[in-house]
């Protein structure tokens, strides 16, 4: 009899037991569910606060480009107007666009009315989400845009409306590169209207200039742009130009050109000579500033060269005008502006 009564006291002190543990192993669940809840709030948290910060960094970046002339542009216009004879149109007219560049800059005000095509160029480690990180620029687009850092200028080129918001297809314009850096670069280029009408390509040989498949046939055709341009593109311009590639690479590149320094020198020592020999030939056209005539028709030349098909022998030239508003970023891993890249 008392055996039985012992027995019946273990069963329940195991059962109370069993009940207790499991009710532990319930509350330590719960705190579990709740620190991982916690954790992954703050993840989000974080994920929300870097995507902020992108957004802050490339408005901030377009405001920048679209207020201030990168220092290597700004520093040949000041040479430009220096060399001009005093008391000529030529240099009033390099007076407007030096009283231009400062007075953008004195009151962060875009430079020209004219806030051109807006193109990035993103150059990116192994594994980045680009279809994310183009979402993030148009945003920042937008609300630039808003904000009166850009000019409401894209239109729907079939029905002529205007979003006003600077988004649509093909435009911003985002070119993407994955380098061996683990950093991500953003570069921004504005590039307005009457430059890009002046843009030219050339197929050579090109019979009416006498223009062959060389060196030489590729001056002849770059100084014909030049010419043609007058002072529509509103010049001292910069050409970016590329030899070779089919016609849709070749003009890529030629605008890839322009993200060069100015003060830089070209490695391939016949393209770095065909540069400095088309500023200075250009410079005696007595074009000049807007067309006034003058001293100063370009201020820049920056050449490279495509592999191309033996049919084909293409020059693509891409102008850019006085207002070269260019500027890029280094970012940080938490998306801040690391450096300026210019
Ligand atoms: S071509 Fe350049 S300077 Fe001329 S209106 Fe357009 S952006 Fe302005």
């Amino acid at each position: 009899m008392a055996k039985k009564k012992a027995k019946k006291v273990a069963k329940t002190v195991a059962k109370k037991q069993v009940k207790k543990s499991a009710a532990k192993s319930t509350k330590k669940v719960v705190a579990k569910k709740a620190t991982l809840k916690k954790s992954a709030l703050k993840k989000s948290a974080s994920v929300v606060n870097i995507t902020k910060t992108l957004e802050i960094s490339l408005i901030e970046l377009i405001k920048n480009t679209s207020a201030i002339l990168p220092d290597d542009v700004q520093k040949v216009i000041l040479e430009a107007l220096e060399r001009e004879e005093k008391n000529t149109t030529a240099e009033y007219a390099m007076n407007i666009i030096k009283a231009n560049i400062e007075l953008a800059k004195k009151k962060s005000q875009p430079l020209c009315q004219d806030t051109g095509t807006v193109l990035f160029y993103v150059s990116h480690p192994q594994n980045f989400d680009q279809i994310k990180f183009t979402k993030e620029i148009q945003k920042a687009v937008v609300k630039a845009t808003e904000k009166g850092y850009l000019r409401q200028n894209s239109v729907d080129s079939l029905t002529g409306e205007n979003s006003g918001m600077n988004v649509g297809p093909g435009h911003p314009s985002i070119h993407y590169h994955q380098h061996n850096k683990k950093t991500v670069e953003v570069k921004l280029m504005l590039k307005g209207g009457g430059c890009e009408n002046v843009g030219a390509q050339y197929s050579l040989p090109h019979t009416a200039l006498d223009a062959g498949r060389d060196l030489d046939g590729v001056r002849k055709v770059i100084l014909d742009a030049v010419h043609k341009a007058q002072g529509k593109g509103c010049g001292p311009g910069v050409l970016g130009i590329c030899i070779g590639g089919d016609r849709g690479a070749g003009y890529i590149e030629s605008k890839e050109q322009l993200l060069r320094r100015l003060d830089d020198k070209n490695a391939v020592a016949s393209l770095a000579e065909l540069e400095a020999e088309i500023v200075q030939t250009s410079n005696k056209l007595g074009i000049g500033p807007m067309g006034f005539g003058g001293k100063t028709t370009l201020l820049g030349c920056k050449i490279s060269a495509l592999n191309r098909l033996p049919a084909s022998f293409f020059v693509s030239i891409s102008y850019m005008c006085w207002a070269f508003r260019r500027q890029g970023i280094e970012l940080s891993e938490k998306n801040q502006i690391k450096k300026w890249l210019y």
